[in-house]
């Protein structure tokens, strides 16, 4: 993958993000002695490390091979948020009946113009990321070429070496391929590719229904491509009750799921690439134009100098303490390239740690973040903290509490209330563990428990914040009356009986 492919189709807007983030005819600067951090990897991890870096007056240099802006920018978070927007929009008009819209006949999508809508978003948000704002705003020496590590303190990029009191390792992470005979040959589009598309394949099989998966299979199908979705089950690592309502909303969607099944082969037949499937010792085809693979992420370790550097990694990653330090104690680490948790907010936080620790000897731990999570289906799916197997798996005991969104006027009035909120508490007490939304906009109100959670707050601290009515986010508030009603026990009943009656008396 190259930033030519990155940036096709060649378009106007297109040409605008190249300019702000593999700006043509970049001229390397001289590299200026030794620098307080030298960031490889321009990515979210990367950006946040060289811009708070050089904010507080570090020298830095930040090297970036493709696309400043990385994942999220470029072929992640932006682009498939741009293209969920306009798959709802198709969505919402064509179920729009409900609501007494009428006067529409059939709803369909204008593939080509959705694309080149996320296109120009995408260029005007690349400014931000941009060589030149970092370059000229910033102060920070950008490198456009290969970073590799030639010695424990020298990092060689375009023919320059640069040396290092710090060292940040920001190299991200890309699709991972799964060896399924056929399918290199068939060709198969992933998150680098799968924005590039001009046309809506007619039938699209995704393979994977992770979070990347199901995101874009629900939009994908929204747009007009008749989905088949591929994987052991859907939302794997996810709430299972959470999963089951994706997974309801999706069938009624007309994705076809073939869960439980795997790919054996895929076989090219003139424009036709057919998938051999199997399920329970019976073997069954399906046919698509396109085939979308995303089924987990594979570390950027190669071309590093990592040996040379006397840096350890595994196949997930780089290894790092819980201070993000790597076994080269000047060289950190942030981002995809060494957290179990592959999220933009993760690189982001991860950056903050590694300032912090690297420039100024802090000693901020990574296992102290509370980490919050969304998929950005419809509904969406948020998480923070524990899932109640995790706290299982540490000996913690739960009560858990659940509130139907159907229970919830404005879900209710809204047309949404396919959904609920969730919160584990440890037994016996109001601290929460973790939380799980499922609703339209779960994403925006899982920072309610995540700012609890990581300020040590109780639910009872919830129940006491007055919520605007009509909100979907008084599920959240019904939880901590939920909590309160538990503590009323009998005797709690009896002593209250008691007073009123004494009252009246
Ligand atoms: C389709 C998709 C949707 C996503 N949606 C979301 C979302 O909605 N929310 C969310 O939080 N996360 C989302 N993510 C995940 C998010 O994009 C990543 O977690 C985030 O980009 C990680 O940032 P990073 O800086 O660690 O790595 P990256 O963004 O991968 O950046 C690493 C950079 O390092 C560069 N690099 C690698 N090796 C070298 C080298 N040797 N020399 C120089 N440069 C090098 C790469 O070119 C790349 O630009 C999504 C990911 C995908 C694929």
């Amino acid at each position: 993958m190259t930033q030519t492919t990155l940036l096709q189709p060649d378009t106007t807007e297109n040409r605008v993000l190249a300019a702000n983030v593999h700006p043509p005819g970049w001229i390397n600067p001289e590299p200026a002695g030794r620098y307080n951090l030298v960031v490889i990897g321009g990515g979210t991890a990367g950006l946040v490390c060289a811009a708070g870096a050089a904010g507080l007056g570090a020298r830095v240099a930040l090297i970036e091979r493709y696309l400043l802006g990385g994942d999220c920018l470029n072929v992640g978070c932006v682009p498939s948020k741009g293209v969920i927007r306009a798959s709802r929009a198709v969505f919402d008009a064509r179920t729009g009946g409900e609501f007494g819209v009428r006067g529409i006949k059939e709803v369909h999508a204008d593939f080509g113009q959705a694309m080149e809508r996320m296109r120009l978003l995408r260029a005007g948000i690349s400014g931000h990321d941009s060589a030149r704002r970092f370059r000229d705003e910033l102060g920070v020496d950008v490198f456009i070429g290969q970073g590799s590590f030639s010695a424990p303190d020298l990092i060689s990029v375009a023919g320059r070496e640069l040396r290092f009191a710090r060292a940040a390792l920001c190299t991200g992470a890309r699709a991972q391929a799964p060896p399924i005979p056929g399918l290199s040959e068939a060709g198969y589009l992933t998150n680098e590719t799968v924005f590039s598309l001009t046309e809506l394949p007619p039938r699209l099989a995704v393979i994977g229904a992770g979070p990347i998966g199901c995101e874009l299979a629900q939009a994908f199908a929204r747009l007009g491509s008749q989905v088949t979705l591929i994987a052991p089950q859907i939302l794997g690592r996810e709430d299972r009750d959470a999963a089951a309502i994706l997974q309801e909303a999706m069938l009624r969607e007309g994705i076809a799921l073939e869960l439980g099944a795997q790919v054996l082969s895929v076989e090219t037949r003139g424009a036709e690439k057919l998938l051999r499937l199997e399920r329970d010792a019976r073997s069954f085809e399906v046919a698509a134009d396109s085939i979308l693979v995303g089924v987990g992420r594979a570390p950027n370790l190669e071309g590093l100098g990592l040996e040379t550097a006397g840096i350890r990694y595994e196949k997930e990653g780089v290894t790092v303490s819980d201070t993000l330090r790597t076994s080269n104690p000047r060289v950190y680490a942030a981002g995809d390239i060494c957290s179990a948790y592959k999220f933009t907010h993760m690189a982001d936080a991860q950056a903050r740690i590694l300032i912090a620790n690297a420039l100024f000897r802090g000693r901020q731990k990574n296992s102290a973040l509370t980490v919050p999570w969304c998929t950005y289906t419809d509904p969406e799916i948020a998480h923070v903290g524990m899932y109640e197997a995790d706290a299982a798996a540490r000996g913690i005991e739960v009560t858990t509490l659940t509130v139907p969104l159907s229970e919830v006027d404005r879900a209710v009035l809204d047309g949404e209330s396919a959904g609920f909120a969730r919160v584990h508490l440890r037994k016996g007490t109001d601290q929460m563990l973790g939380a799980t939304l499922v609703a339209r906009h779960a994403g925006e109100m899982i920072s309610e428990f995540t700012l609890a959670i990581s300020s040590g707050l109780g639910i009872s601290a919830i129940g006491k914040a007055i919520h605007p009515y009509p909100t979907q986010a008084e599920a959240i508030k019904k939880l901590a009356d939920a909590y309160n009603r538990s503590r009323l026990t009998p005797l709690v009943k009896r002593l209250l009986a008691a007073w009123l009656s004494w009252q009246r008396s």
